[in-house]
């Protein structure tokens, strides 16, 4: 079969684009390295009957409604909003802080204080950044701002990022602010969604489509090659659309260096017990070597009795050599965005290609901004 667009991961960049393409007749090829689709969105149901997110908690939020549109179209979702606690000395506080976290670890009239002095400076405000708190000129403001760095930002930014954390790039640790009242769900967005049967089912039903061929199990640097700016499938020039979802730098093998990420240990275990902590996710900014526990049992409302399973979050640093350590987080700096524009720019140079996605783009990116990403593109380059 001559196929019209080759698409490289079968993740909501690749998904979302394979679709798209097909609905519009044309033939896609989607390559998929791992021996499934749904990228790190997989979920999959263990022995005892549960169903875990192979590749970490995945929850969907978004702002943009195209985006949630666009996936209502592919199986039922069903309301969620996050909440998350974070063990804080020995106590667990609703996290991001709120002022129910303030009660839970300060005396009446502090807290009190502390709530009025926020409310007065940062009046009509829902939110606020902790880098805003900490640079506040008024005493208390200022001095409750450390306490919540010290806290809940500074060791978990360690342990995640492994960099001073004054290196981090900012935008990455206002993903979670403050909360200037009682909200306390994670995420602030006006759609929160999960799949009620769960993502690899929204994936099945994206790619279930008579022009949609997929090659699991393969990497598609086995099929693809670059040469002289030109792409080359199975040793002859491809001149319809090719669309990578995969590392840049891999794509390039690695000529400026690899790009560094962070990684994860995940860690699962499965408990003779209904429950094992009291949300779906707790935090541990401090003392263990975790990061965060995620109990999916929490996630659609999974009934099952006498058995759990939770999943602990151990980063670490990302080994390109290792075949089985996952790049998970690009690291935002100047530097790597230095080393990504050379690897962006021999791309740009190659008129049929299109980079797509967390990997491709080295970008913090959710999955909404994945999924407005390919919709974007698909309306640049698909029409
Ligand atoms: P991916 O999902 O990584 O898909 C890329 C696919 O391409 C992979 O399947 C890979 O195997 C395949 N591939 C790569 N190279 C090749 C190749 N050469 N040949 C064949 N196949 C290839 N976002 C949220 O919105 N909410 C959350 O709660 C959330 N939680 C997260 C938790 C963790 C621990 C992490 C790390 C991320 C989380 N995210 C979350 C972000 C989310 O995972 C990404 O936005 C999403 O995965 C991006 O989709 P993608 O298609 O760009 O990449
Ligand atoms: N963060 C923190 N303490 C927390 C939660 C988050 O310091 O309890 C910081 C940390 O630097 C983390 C970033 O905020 O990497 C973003 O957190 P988020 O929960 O969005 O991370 P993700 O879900 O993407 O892993």
């Amino acid at each position: 079969m001559e196929y019209d667009v080759i698409i490289v991961g079968s993740g909501f960049a690749g998904s979302t684009l394979a679709r798209k393409f097909a609905d519009d007749d044309k033939k896609v090829l989607v390559y998929e390295k791992r021996p499934q689709i749904a990228g790190n969105m997989y979920e999959e149901t263990l022995e005892n009957g549960i169903r875990v997110h192979k590749y970490g908690p995945h929850i969907f939020h978004t702002n943009n409604k195209q985006v949630f549109d666009f996936l209502k179209q592919y199986g039922p979702w069903y309301f969620y909003e996050h909440k998350v606690v974070g063990k804080i000395k020995n106590t667990f506080v609703p996290i991001p802080f709120n002022f129910k976290s303030i009660e839970l670890l300060f005396n009446e009239s502090e807290a009190k204080e502390i709530e009025q002095h926020l409310l007065k400076k940062y009046k009509g405000l829902k939110t606020i950044s902790i880098f805003d708190l900490l640079h506040d000129s008024d005493d208390v403001i200022q001095k409750f701002g450390s306490f919540v760095y010290k806290n809940v930002f500074e060791n978990y930014t360690a342990k995640q990022w492994s960099i001073p954390v004054s290196e981090i790039d900012q935008s990455v640790i206002n993903r979670v602010p403050v909360v200037l009242g009682y909200d306390d769900r994670y995420f602030q967005d006006q759609y929160q969604y999960m799949p009620k049967y769960g993502y690899t089912r929204i994936f099945e039903r994206l790619l279930e489509h008579n022009n949609i061929s997929i090659r699991l199990s393969t990497n598609a640097l086995e099929d693809l090659s670059i040469k002289d700016s030109k792409i080359y499938w199975k040793c002859q020039e491809f001149k319809g659309i090719i669309i990578y979802t995969g590392a840049i730098d891999e794509l390039f093998h690695y000529q400026f260096g690899a790009l560094p990420y962070r990684s994860l240990d995940l860690v699962f275990e499965n408990y003779d017990m209904n429950y094992y902590q009291p949300s779906s996710v707790v935090n541990y900014p401090n003392e263990e070597d975790y990061t965060r526990i995620t109990e999916f049992k929490y996630f659609n409302d999974q009934i099952i009795d006498h058995a759990t399973t939770i999943l602990k979050e151990y980063p670490k640093k990302y080994n390109v050599e290792d075949e089985n350590c996952i790049p998970y987080y690009a690291i935002i700096s100047e530097e790597n965005q230095k080393k990504y524009n050379q690897y962006y720019e021999l791309a740009q140079k190659i008129p049929n290609l299109y980079l797509c996605g967390r990997l491709a783009e080295y970008k913090y990116y959710n999955m909404d901004a994945v999924i407005a990403r390919a919709l974007d593109l698909y309306e640049k380059v698909g029409k």
